[in-house]
């Protein structure tokens, strides 16, 4: 096993390099370290808890970008050049009875976020022509609301559902907030939901500083019931709330055990009204490695980037699949803008990288392997 313990590499060597242009160091030992954990990796094995707080804890540039280009490695190995894309549509906005700190939608702030009721087939039905002129696997629904129980609601939200489905021109997802009923979550997936969008937003012991009108057992509840249902689950989290690495590290093994499917990575995009206004904006660099730390630990889960990416990335945007991302949240968010779908079309062709994905399968099981699979 390697050596990944913050006292050992405290004694490691450092070497440097010199080359025409800069100088920079490398420490040799962390190179050997990550070598021997990536090709882990590849070869379909797991990387452990202690290990994983390591590759977080990193903070070294030259470190990073060697991280960063496992992860890349990782990805290709089991998702090859397929990018996933995904759209959402606000099918219910504003006036939620739920205290997020982070979000736009809550009642608790004044943020001047849109508010209506849900929506009429038509804007659900525009957007999914619209997803599919732009090569969008899936649409999601969400509503801004705590949850869905039995009820005139959920009859409309299945109704809105079976449209998006029986019109084959995207996957129907949704993220409707908790359910506590698996009767809801049988309703669900017999009107054709696929994947239901749930994240845990952040690690167990962090949670309540976000949130405490729900908890994050409540969250675990929902994704239980839901894939007792045949529902596939596409859950992340936030980064960029104060949560610290350590945190980020508990929220990936979470998810794995879990069993998300797809794993968005938000970054905190703060909204002026909100208690976050003022929080200071993570490093691109940080969020980098996030995505890189995400990918070791969930080799074959569609990690999908999605709220607060323009912001945050600017122009190292494209530089997410380099770390292992190898889905994209395209279109605008909920309470944001993001940039154009076509912008992100002509980056993914600029890096090679192919977003038509039909049939996207989820192919997060134990024999996928899309680097052999494609020859
Ligand atoms: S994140 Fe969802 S549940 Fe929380 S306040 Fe916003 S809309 Fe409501």
């Amino acid at each position: 096993m390697p050596a990944c313990g913050k006292s050992k590499l405290a004694r490691l060597e450092r070497v440097d390099t010199v080359s025409t242009m800069i100088e920079t160091s490398f420490d040799v030992n962390t190179r050997t370290t990550l070598n021997q954990l990536g090709e882990r990796v590849l070869g379909g094995g797991q990387i452990l808890r202690a290990e994983a707080e390591w590759i977080f804890e990193l903070t070294a540039t030259p470190d990073v970008y060697d991280l960063m280009a496992w992860a890349n490695r990782i990805r290709e190995r089991f998702k090859g050049n397929k990018i996933h894309l995904c759209s959402i549509v606000n099918a219910k906005a504003g006036a939620c009875s739920e205290n997020c700190r982070f979000c736009a939608q809550s009642s608790f702030y004044q943020t001047g976020s849109p508010r209506y009721g849900f929506v009429d087939p038509e804007p659900v039905l525009e957007a999914s022509e619209e997803a599919q002129r732009n090569g969008v696997t899936a649409l999601g629904l969400v509503a801004a609301w705590k949850g869905l129980s039995e009820g005139p609601i959920l009859d409309e939200v299945c109704e809105r559902i079976r449209e998006v489905s029986e019109g084959g021109k995207v996957r129907a997802d949704a993220s409707l907030g908790i359910i506590k009923n698996q009767s809801v979550a049988t309703r669900l997936k017999e009107a054709g939901l696929q994947c239901y969008g749930h994240n845990l937003e952040s690690s167990k012991r962090f949670f309540s500083n976000h949130c405490t009108t729900h908890s994050y057992e409540d969250r675990i509840e929902t994704i239980r019931l839901l894939k007792n249902a045949g529902i596939k689950i596409c859950s992340g989290g936030i980064i960029g709330m104060g949560e610290t690495r350590a945190d980020r590290c508990d929220l990936a093994f979470s998810l794995r055990e879990a069993g998300a499917s797809v794993v968005p990575i938000n970054i905190l995009n703060p909204i002026p009204g909100t208690p976050f206004e003022t929080m200071p904006p993570l490093p691109p660099i940080e969020i980098l490695q996030t995505i890189a730390c995400f990918r070791f630990i969930l080799p074959r889960q569609e990690i999908m980037i999605a709220g607060g990416r323009t912001a945050n990335l600017r122009d190292m945007q494209s530089m997410v699949f380099m770390a292992g991302a190898s889905a994209l949240m395209v279109g605008n968010y909920l309470t944001t803008m993001n940039q154009s779908v076509e912008k992100d079309l002509q980056m993914l062709k600029d890096l090679g990288l192919d977003p038509n994905w039909e049939d996207h399968d989820f192919s997060d099981s134990q024999s996928c392997d899309r680097s052999r699979s494609q020859g």
